[in-house]
């Protein structure tokens, strides 16, 4: 890619990240990829390797599905958490952490479905 870019990030895998390989189709939920901002134009650059074939990818839109949407979800949480009809006392009475555990729960699943519906990655060459 031609873009001028940060450094970027080492390589680090993540649990609950997904990726499908647009070179040989692999699929995973925990995979290695590499953040960086591009300054021309300026955007987030995301990379992700293959942990099959180790080529490389790039993610497409990533600044709106690595960042934009997780931050919606989250806030999307946070406004759940702030309006549920549940007198559940102090927030450290036992039903308050167990609706805080279920809205973890379902933030997690929420993002994981997102991410899955709307990841796609280009191949790339470097
Ligand atoms: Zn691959």
């Amino acid at each position: 890619m031609s873009d001028e870019q940060t450094r970027p990030e080492p390589w680090k895998q993540s649990r609950f990240s997904w990726f499908r390989c647009p070179h040989c189709g692999v699929a995973t939920n925990r995979a290695t990829s590499r953040t960086a901002l591009s300054k021309q134009p300026p955007r987030v650059v995301v990379d992700y390797q293959c942990n099959s074939c180790r080529k490389v990818a790039r993610l497409r839109r990533a600044g709106l599905t690595h960042v934009g949407l997780p931050v919606a979800i989250g806030l999307a949480m946070v406004y759940v958490a702030y309006t549920l009809p549940i007198d559940t006392g102090p927030w450290y009475s036992p039903a308050s952490l167990a609706a805080l555990a279920v809205l973890m729960i379902v933030e997690l699943a929420l993002t994981l479905i997102v991410a899955r519906l709307t990841k796609r990655f280009d191949k790339c060459v470097d």
